[in-house]
């Protein structure tokens, strides 16, 4: 192995991810006073978060009465009785401050006429427990992401927060007491390799969506932190719960966002027949995106599909009015211009299910601490770790998360790890010496793939991986092509020993890059896969064929899987749901059917 030499930096708190969740998280640590650095391999505005369109949850009432328990129902419903019940009360209680807290950083939120932040509809968010759509989605227009991130950025600007922007984050420094002690990053421009020496590291790296063939998320969304994790021998947490977006455009797999349905867009299949009204008689389009997805995807099997092939559904935008579509939707009547050649003014644009987010990822507690199960305690915490954002999973989404239910959640954590890290940290403290020996491993991952001259490329072996996992780990499951889809990922494992970097031994080398995300994608795709063959149900967006219903008996646990980074092998073991809120302000709520 060749010779490398770290640069060396000590903070006391290093962010790794600079979207929405890692700039509200190293806003706080910095303004608690703490020594704040955040890594981040894109330049923090082009993070994923930019793209997010429709808006973010909160219960201000400003269209018309609201409660933070409906929210908090709507949420618990949404997720299938997965989430955790405390988690989701602290989520909802704190919405709408963190909503105004955007607002008077500086957020452009679209208004009403009397100047109030304007709130659309979204799927699954209620009126009343269930009685019907209630306007609660917070928007910008449709970049709400776009403007939160801008905001967030500049306001970071303010603090003292130190920006290491375009370092590509590799490894977590585990000691033998199994406790996190920083993390080793390359930087990308120089090729040179840091060791960030840290009291707590926070991952905030975002969602895996690119472990699939088509995904609304960007080409960056390779869950990296993720694989840190499992690589650092910790679990990750109901990876099996991948959210599919009932309106990527056909094709394309670009987002419309679910605010088109909000402000009054319709679905129709190839007899122009509105048919969420059979499936969701209640709230129709606006029904949860499981629910939705899987209406659609039925329709298309039932060969009620549109187009030559029959193999997508039409979105109806048309029959608005021109001039809200210009104010409240300018993004999506571009885009749908762009990737589908259609004027949403006129004509229907051609959607299908595509791969959204992931409500899976690393296990916290509502702090942000990374929360493993050790021994006998569920709820054991992983010292000198913590997660926010889409990689965590608080568990605040469950089975299934509700549209504008992730931006409340990068905010409302965010700011939660900050304030748990002013109040359990003190700055500047000593820190142990680093040894060679803890990041050893980190050098040796580096330098295989930095001088990888196999024969198969990079981009062959992620294809594979991504076709096995769109066609295997679907929106329908069933026992045999999840079978399939595990054994077709332990193939593109075994190829990959044989992997091949071009340009190796360049310093910009964004193949290794993408080589490293592949690697991190690999073993998501793997425990994702596995978690979903061995949870035998349907809960959210797990649909199995062979299990269709929901089995709260045996199932109503969260997964947790290991991975074996030698013989990728996959260990998966359980935990409890949370069945218990915060207060005595609200009960828990107790499962039932899931109609909507
Ligand atoms: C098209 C689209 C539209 C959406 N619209 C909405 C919406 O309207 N409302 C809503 O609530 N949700 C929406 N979502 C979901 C939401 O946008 C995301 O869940 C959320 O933005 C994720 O934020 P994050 O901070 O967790 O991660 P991201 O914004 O993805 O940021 C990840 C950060 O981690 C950094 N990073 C990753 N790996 C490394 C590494 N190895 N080294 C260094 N840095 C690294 C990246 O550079 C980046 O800064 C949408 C999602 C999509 C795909």
């Amino acid at each position: 192995m060749a010779a490398y030499q770290f640069i060396d930096h000590t903070y006391d708190v290093v962010v790794v991810g600079a979207g929405g969740s890692g700039l509200r998280a190293a806003l706080g640590c910095a303004q608690a006073g703490l020594k704040t650095a955040c890594i981040s391999k894109v330049f923090p505005t082009r993070s994923h978060t930019v793209a997010a369109q429709g808006g973010i949850s909160a219960s201000l009432g400003n269209m018309s009465e609201d409660d933070w328990r409906w929210h908090m129902y709507d949420t618990v419903k949404g997720s299938d009785w997965l989430g955790d019940q405390d988690a989701i009360e602290y989520l909802v209680r704190n919405a709408p401050q963190a909503v105004y807290e955007l607002e008077h950083w500086g957020v452009p939120f679209s208004r009403t006429p009397e100047g109030k932040i304007y709130q659309r509809a979204f799927g699954g968010m209620t009126k009343n427990y269930g009685e019907g759509p209630i306007q609660r989605t917070c928007a910008a227009a449709d970049r709400t992401g776009h403007a939160m991130l801008h905001t967030m950025y500049g306001k970071s600007l303010s603090y003292s927060t130190e920006f290491f922007i375009e370092y590509f984050a590799l490894d977590l420094i585990m000691d033998e007491g199994g406790v996190c002690r920083g993390v080793t990053a390359w930087k990308l421009d120089d090729g040179t390799l840091h060791r960030f020496r840290a009291q707590t590291v926070i991952l905030a790296t975002g969602g895996y969506g690119r472990a699939y063939f088509s995904a609304t998320s960007a080409h960056t969304c390779t869950g990296d932190g993720n694989a840190m994790v499992l690589r650092a021998g910790l679990p990750l947490q109901d990876m099996e719960f991948v959210q599919f977006h009932p309106t990527g455009i056909y094709g394309a797999g670009c987002l419309i966002t679910e605010g088109a349905r909000g402000e009054g867009g319709y679905l129709t299949n190839s007899e122009g027949e509105r048919f969420m009204e059979r499936y969701a008689p209640t709230v129709k389009d606006l029904a949860s995106r499981d629910v939705v997805s899987r209406a659609m995807t039925m329709e298309i099997r039932e060969g009620r599909g549109v187009g030559p092939n029959k193999d997508h559904i039409f979105l109806h935008l048309d029959h608005l009015d021109p001039k809200i579509l210009h104010e409240r939707l300018p993004g999506i009547s571009e885009t749908a211009k762009i990737f589908s050649g259609v004027d949403v003014t006129k004509e229907p644009i051609p959607v299908l299910p595509t791969v959204h987010y992931n409500m899976g990822g690393i296990p916290t507690n509502f702090y942000g601490e990374a929360v493993t199960r050790k021994g006998k305690d569920p709820d054991a915490v992983v010292p000198g770790l913590m997660a926010v954002g889409e990689a965590a999973c608080v568990s605040v989404h469950g089975a299934n998360r509700l549209g504008s239910n992730s931006l409340i959640d990068l905010v409302v954590f965010g700011r939660a790890v900050g304030l748990r890290c002013a109040e359990v940290l003190k700055a500047g403290v000593a820190q142990p010496e680093l040894k060679p020996s803890q990041t050893d491993g980190h050098l040796a991952r580096f330098d295989k793939f930095r001088n990888a001259a196999g024969s198969i490329k990079t981009a062959a072996l992620r294809l594979e991986m991504q076709k096995a996992m769109q066609e295997d780990v679907a929106v329908y499951r069933m026992g045999e092509t999840l079978k399939s889809g595990v054994d077709r990922l332990e193939v593109v494992r075994q190829k990959a020993a044989d992997i091949q970097v071009t340009d190796r031994g360049m310093i910009w080398n964004t193949d290794l890059v993408e080589t490293l995300e592949f690697d991190n994608l690999l073993g998501q795709a793997m425990v994702t896969a596995a978690g979903a063959l061995n949870r035998q149900e349907s809960r959210g967006a797990q649909a199995r064929e062979d299990f269709p219903d929901r089995d709260d008996k045996t199932w109503m646990k969260h997964t947790l899987a290991w991975c074996d980074q030698t013989s990728g092998k996959v260990a998966i073991d359980y935990r409890p749901v949370h069945t218990y809120t915060l207060s005595k302000d609200i009960d828990y709520i107790k499962p039932k059917a899931r109609v909507y």
